[in-house]
């Protein structure tokens, strides 16, 4: 490893599922990349999270989407290159399968609600298909016995899956054959500017500088923001699952009732997920967020009442105000960086996210327009 006072074409600050991904692909595209962590790499949000990638709109319904969806869509096409490329780059297996996904609706309103969803995905060329009840057993045979209680049921064979703590271990892997310089245990404490550039970050380890500076430090981004004078508000909102072992094959594909979900994997373990908490930094799991979640899970599949939990977690997503990233030129800074705040679909979107910043970054016109998302709006 090269000494901490190193200069870098860029500095990553976090490297979790964000900073690891765009420092893959910078390095791939010729840049000499710097990463630091604060703690391990990739063991906050990017660990913790769930690991569903639902489905974006096909390329060509583009013209009528959001920016959001075209991240959606893009990383969609990427991750399934991605799994190939890091497995064979890397020997690790991320576990991306496209595992299709149920929506479900409990009452009349939330049937509305899902309708008009669905109508969004078919005009976006997202396959979805309505379920009544006889079908819905026999899609899902685990849910037979209650099938007959939902008010709206649609089947979304497109949406996929990974594990996520092996992808970013992937990523990792990945980084280094790059020559990532990575730094785990360095935390980022505030930065020197002069004349609208930043010129070095001032770290636990000494002081780092680079051409260019980029923040993807999940829900600890605004703080950064702020060293910078910036004003740039990202919440931590915690994220609590429950991990109960179970037979392979209990359920065939993750079910969504409102925000809660039940997601399988393939070797029988079955996570049940999540709660959405606004308590700060607080990462624990309690008492009452997990016997709501196993009575979720019981009210769906009654056997998982039986099975044995084999760990819990919290996590901290990161939110912006209005629940969309942050991606672009920080304001009045000619070589400072953001991609941080996606909130519910970081690792969804991560791929495109680095896609799409290393293009900004390194001054080329990126495949989606996230002029939308810059810190202005
Ligand atoms: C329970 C739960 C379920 C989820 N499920 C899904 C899902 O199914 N699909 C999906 O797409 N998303 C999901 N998410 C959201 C997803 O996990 C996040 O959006 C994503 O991981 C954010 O990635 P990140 O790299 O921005 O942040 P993080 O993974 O939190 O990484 C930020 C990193 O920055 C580092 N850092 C912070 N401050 C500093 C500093 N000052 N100096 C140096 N380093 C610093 C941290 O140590 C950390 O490693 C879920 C999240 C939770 C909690």
């Amino acid at each position: 490893m090269s000494s901490l006072n190193s200069t870098y074409d860029v500095l990553l600050v976090g490297g979790g599922a964000i900073g690891l991904s765009l420092a893959w692909e910078l390095s791939q595209h010729g840049a000499k990349v710097g990463l630091v962590d604060q703690g391990p790499l990739g063991q906050e949000a990017s660990w913790a999270g769930a690991g569903m990638i639902p489905a974006g709109p096909r390329k060509d319904f583009w013209a009528e989407s959001t920016p959001m969806e075209q991240l959606a869509s893009l990383s969609q096409t990427l991750h399934a290159e991605w799994h190939d490329r890091l497995a064979e780059l890397t020997g690790i297996d991320n576990g991306y399968q496209q595992s299709g996904a149920l929506y479900l609706a409990e009452s009349e309103a939330d049937a509305k609600s899902l309708d008009r969803q669905a109508e969004h995905w078919q005009r976006q060329g997202i396959e979805c298909q309505p379920l009544d009840a006889g079908q819905l057993a026999k899609v899902e045979p685990g849910l037979a016995e209650r099938a007959n209680r939902f008010s709206a049921a649609y089947l979304v064979p497109q949406e996929s899956q990974l594990r996520n703590p092996r992808h970013v271990q992937a990523l990792i892997a990945a980084c280094l054959q790059q020559g990532v310089d990575m730094r785990p245990g360095i935390a980022v404490h505030g930065f020197e500017s002069t004349d609208g550039q930043i010129v070095s970050a001032q770290t636990s380890g000494g002081t780092i500088q680079a051409e260019q500076f980029c923040l993807t430090a999940g829900c600890w981004t605004g703080q950064l923001a702020a060293s910078l004078g910036l004003d740039l508000p990202i919440k931590p909102i915690r994220g609590q699952i429950v991990l109960l072992n179970g037979p392979v094959g209990l359920l065939g594909r993750h079910v969504n009732v409102g925000k809660r979900y039940l997601l399988p994997r393939l070797d029988g373990r079955l996570l049940v997920g999540s709660t959405m908490e606004d308590v700060g930094f607080l990462k624990q799991n309690t008492a009452t967020a997990t016997a709501e979640l196993l009575s979720f899970a019981a009210s769906l599949l009654p056997s998982t009442a039986e099975l044995p939990i084999e760990t819990s977690w919290s996590g901290l997503r990161p939110a912006t105000a209005d629940g969309l990233p942050l991606m672009g030129r920080l304001p009045q800074l000619k070589n400072g960086w953001i991609a941080a705040g996606h909130f519910r679909a970081g690792l969804q979107l991560s791929p495109a996210t680095a896609v799409v910043m290393r293009a900004l970054m390194l001054g080329k016109t990126p495949e989606v327009d996230v002029a939308w998302l810059g810190c202005s709006r």
